[in-house]
């Protein structure tokens, strides 16, 4: 007989009489058992809460009857975690979008004393599963908005179990279309092959509706921003801003004054270093990184330390290319006033569990940042959500064009730090001893801006998110997954990072054969792009035994015909490289 689910007074009242933490680990366990079967079809890629150290599959379904109230269906395979997703099905199952999107479940946390007697990793989890089932319910939101923008419609018929809706992947006739936006995509080389573009994670390519609204603004409005009373400038002036909203709206900031533009992401990370870390760190200070950090994540932390006397430390990485996040307590002290981290690795393509690694900052009252060069174009991460302090990303691996990025921050923050650069556009007031700042953003943003580049980087997320960042991470993941299996395969090859499941769009390899410029070299006679070299990631590379490494990385634009091209390429590499050197 399978037991039924208690319902969340049950659980209340149950946890309340239990005296002491085995008895609610015992209960939560017993819960947990009680939870219907979820269907193997489901337990799939898409429908994985990321940033759970089990595995934690969670669906949401419109409510028979009553379509404008959801209930989720979800398992894991740790007991207990299994009570964790009982109680979470208890609070939210059967409730209406808004009711899911206000309900505030700290409280209820709180009441049943979860934090006492779960690990911090445990609490982690529940933490993403709060987020997995919050994003359902928006996307639910999103997509009624769109059918229809006043009324929930009754009639709507339920979501698709499995994928989830949220995370359908690209269809292959969607991607043949869009690949016609690309105009750099027709691309033959010198002797006729077509480009197949494997280096989405140094750069991506641009549609023509980034490229139009770039020669639209040249043509037809081109001035510069926040200066001069004339049309020109108003009109410049409204379009940038504009796309400040855009990047707001990306990221579910609070306010559009907590965007920042910069140059790029090394330049958003080298203002919180100056600005943010001279004004506020001393000597005995730490700032924890990762080994697994893009230099650009890495050299600014270091003229910090050699500035102020702060110290920095390195959260290890697995064999495997995984944060070391066992080891996350130790490295965290009293002293720790920033984490610093890469959303996603540049090399391994390694999603790290930010959740886990915000609580950890909060826990010892610190910062965190993120570096989010890899991750805000393949994925949708929202800034409030995960309560991040300061995140950085640059358009130009966004479909955008170079020249333009973003740092975000939260506005007290941003406030209390002392502007980055001075000079023309930053200041309120200004004599000739002395300045007063302008209000946020224009406090950081010194001189001309990348104006144009700003206005591209609009169209480019505009471009993105009528396609859905959910559903391009799912499709790169399969291209990702694909590739594993056709390398996993060639003799001598060996692919660094985790499985792909752990992975965005990202697949790097080394072969004892051949050195990575070698296979490169050979690659490009194919038409085949990649990039060979350490990526401005030395230390990963070190903690590898590998001077440099070749990588593929992938966008919505490629096709698994690409991904085939690539291991035919390896393996034809392979050949010809052994027969030179025979
Ligand atoms: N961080 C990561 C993880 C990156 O991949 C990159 C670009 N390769 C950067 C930072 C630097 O970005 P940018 O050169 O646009 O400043």
């Amino acid at each position: 007989m399978t037991a039924t689910l208690p319902t969340l007074d049950e659980i209340c009242r149950e946890f309340e009489e239990l005296a002491d933490a085995a008895e609610r680990l015992e209960y939560l366990i017993e819960i947990g058992r009680a939870l219907p079967d979820l269907p193997d079809e489901a337990r799939v890629e898409a429908n994985r809460v990321q940033g759970c150290q089990s595995n934690v599959w969670l669906v949401a379904e419109r409510m028979p009857g009553t379509p404008s109230r959801l209930t989720f269906v979800a398992d894991s395979d740790a007991p207990m975690v299994k009570g964790l997703v009982a109680i979470l099905l208890a609070a939210y199952s059967g409730r209406t979008v808004a009711e899911i999107l206000a309900f505030a479940p700290e409280t209820l946390f709180e009441q049943l004393k979860l934090r006492t007697f779960i690990t911090p990793m445990r609490s982690n989890g529940l933490h993403s599963m709060v987020l997995h089932v919050r994003a359902l319910a928006k996307f639910v939101q999103q997509s009624e908005t769109r059918e229809s923008p006043e009324v929930m419609q009754p009639t709507a018929p339920p979501l698709e179990r499995t994928p989830a809706a949220s995370s359908l992947p690209l269809s292959a006739d969607e991607v043949d279309a869009l690949r016609a936006d690309f105009p750099i995509l027709d691309t033959k080389l010198d002797d006729g092959r077509p480009l197949v573009y494997l280096d989405n994670a140094a750069t991506t390519q641009h549609p023509r509706q980034v490229i139009a609204a770039m020669v639209e603004a040249y043509e037809k409005y081109y001035s510069n921003v926040h200066r001069g009373g004339h049309a020109l400038a108003a009109r410049t002036t409204e379009r940038y801003e504009a796309a400040r909203r855009s990047v707001q709206r990306l990221l579910g900031a609070e306010h559009a004054h907590e965007i920042v533009f910069t140059s790029g992401t090394t330049a958003a990370i080298n203002l919180v270093a100056r600005s943010w870390g001279d004004a506020n760190l001393r000597a005995g200070d730490e700032v924890l990184l990762t080994q697994m950090e893009h230099h650009s994540n890495l050299i600014p932390w270091q003229q910090l330390a050699q500035r102020t006397g702060c110290r920095l430390r390195f959260l290890p990485v697995t064999d495997d290319g995984r944060l070391e996040l066992s080891q996350l307590p130790q490295f965290l002290t009293e002293r720790t006033r920033l984490i610093g981290v890469t959303a996603v690795s540049n090399v391994t393509g390694t999603i790290n569990p930010l959740p886990a690694l915000v609580s950890a900052a909060r826990a010892c009252g610190a910062l965190i940042l993120v570096d989010a060069a890899q991750a805000v174009p393949h994925q949708a991460i929202d800034v409030r959500e995960l309560d991040i302090d300061f995140l950085a990303f640059s358009g130009h691996k966004l479909l955008g064009p170079s020249g333009i990025g973003v740092l975000y921050g939260k506005e007290r923050l941003l406030d209390a730090t002392p502007p980055f650069l001075g000079g023309g556009s930053m200041i309120r007031s200004a004599s000739l001893t002395d300045f007063v700042p302008a209000a946020l953003p224009s406090k950081f943003e010194a001189g001309t801006p990348p104006i144009v580049p700003a206005i591209g980087l609009g169209a480019a997320i505009e471009y993105l998110q009528k396609i859905g960042l959910d559903r391009i991470h799912v499709y790169e993941q399969q291209l990702t997954r694909r590739a594993h299996a056709a390398l996993e395969s060639i003799e001598g090859l060996r692919l660094l990072g985790p499985t792909p499941d752990l992975k965005g769009g990202i697949v790097t390899f080394h072969s004892a054969a051949m050195h990575a410029d070698d296979i490169a070299k050979v690659l490009d006679a194919f038409g085949i792009a990649v990039r060979a070299g350490h990526h401005c990631a030395m230390p990963l590379h070190e903690r590898f035994g590998l001077a440099a490494s070749c990588r593929a990385s992938f966008y919505l634009y490629n096709t698994p015909a690409e991904v085939d091209a690539l291991a035919a390429g390896l393996v034809e590499a392979q050949r010809i490289i052994r027969r030179g050197t025979r």
